[in-house]
């Protein structure tokens, strides 16, 4: 019977935690099908004479057992399910056979129509599992499976109930702007969210998708001054988190890199109200990335270390050692330092680092209007004040820098190339 004339298989998600499975065969198939059933928290056992590395892996750290011979029928016993993955079909057959005879599911790439199984393309959208089966179109349930996680992780499917909405707050790291570079775990919490409490430099493109019934507060037009609006915002926090909802407290980069993330975690704790953090991409690696910078470099730079310049070298609250800083061979990145960026260079050339030493200033990282100036440490704050640069902005000093420019030079001769 031609396959499209098949009744179409019963969907059931097995429970294989603590349950047997067994996997004849070691190679790149049973590779492929192993960290899922480890996820299931299944108890498997791989039958064969050898395996890939990563199957070998997996043994080596306890995940599965690896029994190192070929297949017997008795390898079958107390097993819920069996997968068959070797590429040799008279084992295949065998092994599909026993499992047969015994009434144990089992799956065989190699044969579709033999097996008794078939396996879905799978993705995990929080506490949802879309398993979708193509009628052995593996290609088709992929894109599929893909096209709907997408549009869960999008918020274009909701997927909210009351079980996944969890009263509390949680802090997420944004990313550097681009909506796209949010985690996967930050964009599902602003979707589950009923209340959301944003800085200016969290991505503001994620809030235009968020569903109409969500109370999305602007925590930069709460009142004014530092320890102000950091009061209020506290007490927003609390206040809708105490009526049952659930707060997103929303920024930029990561929460903790100079977010003023752990103030609020502090508070929440005193308050008594649960608080989760979802890390984010912080800008002071990703941006001079997305600026060409790579912020290590084998052989240029072993070290980066990230400064705040929101006071400047000398200022009575500074809590940075410049000097020290200064004889650092590696990278540095600076944030929240175009004001100060004077005092900076002159306190970083006192203490050893070279006048030449390359820099990099980019503004508005990953946004549509970022820009990158290539200067050196003692151009830097002329360059920044003739080039106009506003904050946000992040500047990386040190060799990583001519790495980068090098080729961006060589790219940019390359373009000239072919358009002149
Ligand atoms: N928590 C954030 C940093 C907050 S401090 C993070 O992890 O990225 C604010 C500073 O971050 C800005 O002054 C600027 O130096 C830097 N910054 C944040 N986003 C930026 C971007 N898209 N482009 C350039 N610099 C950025």
């Amino acid at each position: 019977m031609p396959a499209h004339h098949d009744p179409s298989p019963y969907p059931a998600g097995l429970r294989l935690a603590g349950r047997r499975v067994v996997v004849v065969g070691g190679g790149r198939v049973a590779q492929r099908r192993l960290p899922a059933l480890v996820a299931a928290g299944a108890v498997v056992e791989v039958v064969s004479p050898e395996t890939t590395p990563a199957v070998e892996g997996h043994a080596l750290s306890g995940e599965i057992t690896w029994t190192a011979r070929p297949y017997t029928s008795s390898d079958l016993d107390g097993a819920w399910y069996v997968v068959v993955a070797t590429d040799v079909p008279a084992v295949n057959r065998q092994v599909s056979h026993d499992a047969d005879e015994r009434r144990i599911f089992c799956v065989r790439s190699d044969d579709g129509d033999a097996a008794t199984a078939w396996t879905p393309a799978v993705g995990h959208h929080g506490p949802l599992t879309v398993a979708v089966l193509g009628n052995r179109d593996p290609r088709r349930s992929a894109s599929v499976r893909d096209e709907i996680l997408n549009r869960l992780r999008s918020g274009e499917i909701v997927a909210r109930t009351d079980q996944t909405r969890t009263p509390g707050v949680t802090l997420v790291g944004g990313g550097p702007g681009d909506p796209e570079l949010i985690t996967v775990a930050g964009r599902r919490a602003l979707q589950e969210a009923d209340v959301v409490i944003a800085d200016r430099l969290a991505p503001q493109a994620l809030l235009a998708e968020l569903s109409p019934d969500v109370e999305i507060i602007d925590a930069t037009k709460l009142p004014r001054g530092r320890a102000a609006s950091q009061e209020s915002i506290n007490a927003l926090i609390l206040d809708r988190a105490r009526h049952g909802k659930s707060v997103v407290r929303f920024k930029g980069g990561d929460s903790y890199v100079f977010g003023r993330g752990f103030e609020e975690v502090q508070e929440c704790a005193a308050a008594g109200v649960p608080c989760r953090v979802v890390p984010g991409i912080t800008s002071a690696f990703s941006v001079p990335a997305l600026a060409g910078i790579p912020v290590t470099h084998r052989g240029v730079a072993h070290d980066v270390t990230v400064i705040s310049g929101h006071v400047p070298p000398g200022h009575p609250e500074s809590l940075v050692d410049w000097d020290a800083v200064a004889r650092l061979r590696g990278t540095v990145v600076l944030l929240m330092a175009v004001k100060h960026l004077a005092e900076i260079s002159v306190a970083l050339r006192k203490g050893g680092r070279r006048p030449q030493t390359p820099c990099a200033v980019v503004q508005d990282g990953s946004m549509a209007t970022e820009r990158t100036v290539f200067t050196t440490l003692e151009k830097l704050a002329d360059d920044v004040e003739r080039h106009q640069i506003r904050p946000p902005a992040n500047i990386v000093i040190g060799d990583v820098v001519a790495v980068a420019s090098d080729l961006l030079l060589l790219e940019d001769g390359r373009r000239h190339d072919l358009t002149g």
